[in-house]
């Protein structure tokens, strides 16, 4: 196709879509440094409406490709990051995972007391999925994220005793900026000290981002380029290797579910054998009078108001809309910057993990009248880690 060779028309295309395809469906290996991640993370509204930006940062992350035998690891660099969390319904306690990439592989992966706890509690569910009686095992992602509005500068209180933690070199206490509550906030009426805007990061669950997938389709009609909305179509796509059109928009009969199977996707050129995402080729209708070049917006070129709704036993993530595309202006650009998410979301140790639950890393004799450990889960065998003993039952408390 004519417009395929063309490299003017040539453009960038939303590879958001095209990053999380790829990551919705392999692990990673990442740490944690410092404080809990849900000390000063994101916490998106129930009741108002937030305007937030998503600010991409450059994250390596492990993928494992390819199938059977031939899986590899390899490492690829996304604008935020995944992550496995393990929540103990027992305990009533999480912990990030430290398994590692290949989690899912016995013999591969790197100790977890939380998998070790998932797998010999694990039991195949009535759709044929494996689901523990105890721990989850559930993928999460994490964005940088820039929340436009107010916050306000509290004390961090101890959870154990209710008074504020100090900080025993300045002896003042520890403080965090947390998001003002809006309408009958207390703080605002206390005259806490307050600012407008604050940096921080989002770990959200793949339904979540799922909406964020959705809502890139819709927020690439925009044109980065003229700032106009809706203007933005799809001429075709091509392989990258050879400028071949794969998929010319005026004569295909694939439907739109199918078209971007296709191009979220790796494919095999029909021409030249490249393998590949596809590249899109568009038009707006602004640009081309005008001489310019179109760029489709994404995710990380807007404002998103956004919105939790309590639905069912979740929170479902509304957007609710979004602006023209437009970079970050002052007074806020100078605070805009990605947050180092691989130490906020670094593997938790297993010390800690002992901690959170409840396994008695010491090894020792099972104390009178208990027995020991049950054997494990036929053919699952525990990766090496220190002598333990679960101390608590498997199953939860009625
Ligand atoms: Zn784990
Ligand atoms: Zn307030
Ligand atoms: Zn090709
Ligand atoms: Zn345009």
């Amino acid at each position: 196709m004519a417009f395929g060779k063309d490299e003017s028309l040539r453009r960038h295309v939303d590879s958001f879509r095209q990053s999380t395809a790829q990551s919705m469906r392999t692990p990673r290996r990442t740490g944690r440094k410092g404080p809990p991640f849900f000390v000063d993370m994101y916490k998106c509204s129930t009741t108002e409406t937030d305007l937030i930006r998503l600010v991409p940062g450059d994250y390596p992350q492990d993928q494992l490709v390819g199938e059977g035998e031939n899986i590899v690891l390899e490492q690829v660099i996304r604008p935020y990051i995944k992550f496995v969390e393990h929540y103990d319904g027992f305990m009533e306690k999480g912990a990030i995972c430290s398994a590692g990439p290949w989690s899912s592989f016995k013999e591969k992966r790197t100790p977890c007391y939380g998998c070790d706890i998932y797998w010999e509690t694990a039991q195949r569910n009535s759709e044929g999925r494996w689901e523990s009686t105890r721990i989850s095992r559930q993928t999460k992602y994490a964005f940088s994220v820039y929340d436009y509005g107010a916050y306000h500068k509290m004390d961090q209180i101890d959870r154990e005793s209710g008074q504020p933690k100090i900080n025993p070199k300045t002896q003042k206490p520890y403080t965090n900026w947390v998001k003002c509550l809006g309408q009958g906030c207390d703080a605002c009426r206390a005259g806490v000290e307050s600012k407008v805007g604050n940096m921080s990061h989002w770990p959200i669950n793949s339904t979540q981002l799922e909406v964020l997938r959705s809502t890139a389709l819709d927020i690439g009609k925009s044109c980065q380029t003229c700032r106009s909305m809706d203007n933005v179509q799809s001429v075709g796509w091509i392989c990258t290797q050879c400028g071949e059109c794969a998929i010319d928009m005026t004569t295909t009969e694939l439907k739109r579910d199918e078209i971007l199977k296709l191009t979220d996707n790796p494919v095999q050129c029909g021409h030249c054998s490249h393998i590949g995402f596809l590249e899109e080729v568009i038009h707006c209708a602004f640009c081309a009078g005008h001489g310019q070049s179109a760029v489709r917006a994404g995710l990380f070129d807007v404002d998103l108001k956004v919105k939790l709704v309590e639905a069912g036993n979740g929170k479902s993530l509304q957007i609710q809309g979004w602006s023209q595309p437009h970079p970050v202006e002052e007074p806020f650009a100078k605070d805009v910057k990605p947050v180092d998410l691989l130490s906020r979301y670094y593997p938790d140790t297993l010390e800690f993990q002992a901690q959170r639950f409840g396994i008695n890393t010491q090894p020792a004799a099972a104390p009178a009248g208990q027995p020991q450990r049950a054997p494990q889960t036929a053919g699952y065998t525990a990766p090496a880690a220190p002598a333990r003993q679960y101390t608590v039952p498997y199953s939860k408390p009625q």
